[in-house]
């Protein structure tokens, strides 16, 4: 049965379809993985009264070879429809004029936001003295800022227009340049930091800090700070800012601060323990979670989720790798974070309480693939074995 929304948010039956895209390169080996382990987790947690009815989308090599596109309209239709799913990587096709896949699912399903949750599980490898310190999750603005890609090449007639109408405002642009616009508003400011927020409140986390390069940008990165404060505002007393704290500290409340993007990359790296939810514009997004990921045992492990109001797309952050393709070797974890990402998102956290669980006593075993063994000097586990140690220790317990 499909899940459907009323004023109370997701109403989620018991027996949920949920449309997946196997993906491209090593997206057969990592979504088999990864749906047997949550479908294990979810026999556990419920027995026979919840499960997962797993219906496959085309989209990709797949859809190309079928249907001459990357992106069928019935596949954006049905993940439109069942409002929540779980992707693969996705191969971008070279030349040929396809529509980009992950841009069409954000603008027709106003998938907003990018949240990347990075938290350090004991096991992984990592550049950092002490990275049980890394839990974080970072809200990407994601229709916005520079990702919009309005650009205009140099010498052409458009780039000429906007350096013509620049100079009549006073300023001067080399002539021959290529232009990039970066418009940043209210409304798409408001609606993620209000989603940052509620998640904050929601999870129990301490701080929501507004990464941003208002310093230098005023009316684009520094407006994000200004609006993003003002959304706080609107929380009352379960918010109170940094400099109101003057200091002091603070329980039960959700601390709102800020910081400058450059030093923003200092602080994960000298004090993450006092960084918690990361809101910030699209390209300070891009480039955080990225530096974060490393942090945390690379994006081989870092799961994602596009998310709107009440629909949701859940992805591994890499790509295809096309060279690991069907060799049964891929780490199947970011895309297995992922689904654990989509289960919370639907409520049903027992599997996903499971699920993790069983990753980091596996992790402790060091019953690992290939990109993870390679660091820790162990022999790895091909793609359907890692996963089938990660349902033998949940079984376990
Ligand atoms: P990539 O697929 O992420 O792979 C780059 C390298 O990262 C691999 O060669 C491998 O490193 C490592 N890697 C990534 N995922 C891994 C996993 N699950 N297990 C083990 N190792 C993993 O990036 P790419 O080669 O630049 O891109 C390949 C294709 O994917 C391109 O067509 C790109 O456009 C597309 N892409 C799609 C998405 C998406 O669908 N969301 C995202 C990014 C890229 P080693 O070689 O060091 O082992």
């Amino acid at each position: 049965m499909k899940i459907t929304v009323d004023n109370n948010g997701l109403n989620v039956p018991n027996i949920v379809d949920i449309p997946y895209v196997v993906g491209d390169g090593i997206g057969p080996d990592i979504t088999r993985a990864t749906k047997k382990v949550v479908d294990e987790a979810i026999k556990i947690a419920y027995g026979s009264k919840r499960k997962i009815n797993w219906i496959e989308l085309m989209a990709g090599e797949k859809a190309i070879s079928k249907y001459n596109t990357p992106l069928p309209d019935d596949t954006v239709k049905k993940m439109t429809e069942y409002r929540i799913s779980l992707k693969g990587p996705l191969t971008t096709p070279v030349g040929g004029g396809f529509r980009s896949i992950n841009v069409t699912l954000r603008q027709i399903m106003d998938l907003y936001a990018n949240v990347r949750p990075v938290k350090y599980y004991p096991g992984l490898p990592s550049p950092l003295k002490n990275p049980e310190k890394v839990d974080m999750v970072v809200f990407r603005e994601n229709t916005e800022d520079v990702y919009m890609g309005i650009e205009f090449p140099s010498n052409s007639k458009e780039a000429e227009q906007v350096i013509e109408l620049i100079s009549k405002l006073g300023y001067n642009i080399r002539k021959g340049s290529g232009i990039g616009i970066k418009p940043i508003s209210k409304f798409g400011t408001s609606r993620i930091s209000k989603m940052a927020i509620d998640y904050a409140l929601l999870n129990g986390r301490k701080s929501v800090t507004i990464m941003h390069k208002g310093n230098i940008m005023k009316y684009t990165e520094g407006a994000f700070k200004e609006w993003a404060y003002e959304a706080a505002k609107g929380y009352g007393d379960k918010v109170v800012t940094e400099t109101d704290l003057a200091g002091k500290s603070v329980q039960g409340k959700i601390v709102i601060k800020d910081r400058i993007a450059d030093n923003m990359f200092q602080q994960i790296l000298l004090r993450p323990d006092e960084y918690d939810i990361i809101l910030c514009p699209n390209l300070n997004g891009d480039y955080i979670s990225d530096a974060l990921a490393a942090q945390i045992g690379g994006i081989g492990v870092a799961p994602s989720g596009n998310m709107g109001d009440n629909y949701a797309v859940f992805e591994a952050v890499h790509g295809s790798a096309p060279k690991y393709a069907n060799l049964d070797v891929a780490d199947p974890s970011s895309l297995l974070l992922s689904a654990v990402m989509l289960l919370r998102y639907i409520k049903w956290n027992d599997p996903a309480d499971l699920i993790e669980k069983a990753f980091v006593n596996t992790l402790r075993d060091k019953q690992v693939p290939q990109d993870l063994a390679r660091h820790l000097g162990v022999k790895s586990l091909k793609t359907s074995e890692f996963a089938e140690s990660i349902v033998q220790h949940m079984v376990q317990k």
